[in-house]
């Protein structure tokens, strides 16, 4: 039995993203990273789908060797760094990312005054013991130099936007915090929009099989991959057993029409 599903969605491997998940808890297993997926999920539909996703643990030396690979790496145009940016010591991001950038790190004042008018109202509904803030809060305002602050609709973490240097194409640093409920938001409305915009779409297709063990496909992909070599074939198997599904993803619509329907054409029959 054979299903077709059909998925937008972008192979534009020339403009890639790189996700670094940034956290000790993340590491010991206390915290499963679904912020990375969910972020994956959303850019496989733009123009720069994910190429890596790296964790690194709340280590200032760690995280500036990974961004600073990610930066010196062509073909990467975006760099999504998530976590660390609370108001406690152990949170290490944006200095790390100042020092991978080379840049100081600057208290911005227009995130000053909107963690004050926070921290007042926290106050007044009783829930900290003082309407000024406090270190940690304060630590929350510092920026890389020359860093955009993107809006954070709910909490106190700023989102950034960081130009990095760049022959061609502009390229981003875009720096989100990790509770799931404010990455979504920040991503959706202020860094999708606005910074992985343009680009085309293109198409994923895919075909459910039963029945067929996974190793006869063997010959048909290895066939496909070479008269097709502008299409991108997977074969993933199934938490049901006996269900394999084969994903195609091609830039080139025709192609991949093309090569579906051969998939479809000289698929193994069903032995059970
Ligand atoms: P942080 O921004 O590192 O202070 O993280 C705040 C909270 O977000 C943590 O306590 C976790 O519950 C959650 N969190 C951090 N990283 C991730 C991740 N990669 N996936 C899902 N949740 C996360
Ligand atoms: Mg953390």
């Amino acid at each position: 039995m054979e299903q077709l599903r059909c998925q937008k969605g972008c192979l534009n491997v020339t403009q890639a993203s790189w996700i670094v998940a940034i956290g000790d808890e993340v590491l010991s297993g206390h915290t499963l990273d679904t912020n990375s997926n969910w972020l994956a999920e959303r850019l496989r539909e733009t123009p720069f789908p994910v190429a890596r996703i790296i964790v690194v643990p709340d280590r200032d030396a760690e995280i500036e060797e990974v961004v600073s690979a990610a930066m010196d790496r062509s073909g990467v145009a975006r760099i999504f760094c998530c976590g660390g940016l609370g108001p406690t010591p152990d949170d290490r991001t944006v200095p790390a990312l100042a020092r991978a950038l080379g840049v100081a790190l600057v208290e911005d004042p227009a995130t000053m005054d909107r963690i004050r008018v926070r921290v007042r109202r926290l106050h007044e509904k009783g829930r900290v013991p003082s309407p000024d803030p406090n270190p940690g809060n304060r630590k929350m305002a510092l920026i890389p130099a020359g860093a955009m602050v993107l809006r954070n609709p709910v909490g106190m973490a700023p989102p950034l936007a960081i130009p990095l240097p760049s022959a061609a194409d502009q390229r981003w640093l875009l720096v989100l915090p990790g509770v799931p409920r404010e990455l979504r938001v920040i991503v959706d409305q202020e860094m999708i929009p606005s910074f992985c915009d343009g680009g085309r779409a293109v198409t994923y297709l895919e075909a459910q099989f039963q029945g067929v063990p996974e190793s006869q496909f063997f010959a048909l992909l290895s066939h496909l991959a070479e008269a097709h070599p502008a299409v991108r074939f997977g074969s993933y198997p199934q938490a049901q057993p006996g269900t394999v599904i084969i994903r195609a993803g091609s830039s080139e619509p025709t192609a991949l029409d093309r090569a579906m329907a051969e998939l479809l054409e000289r698929a193994p029959k069903p032995s059970l």
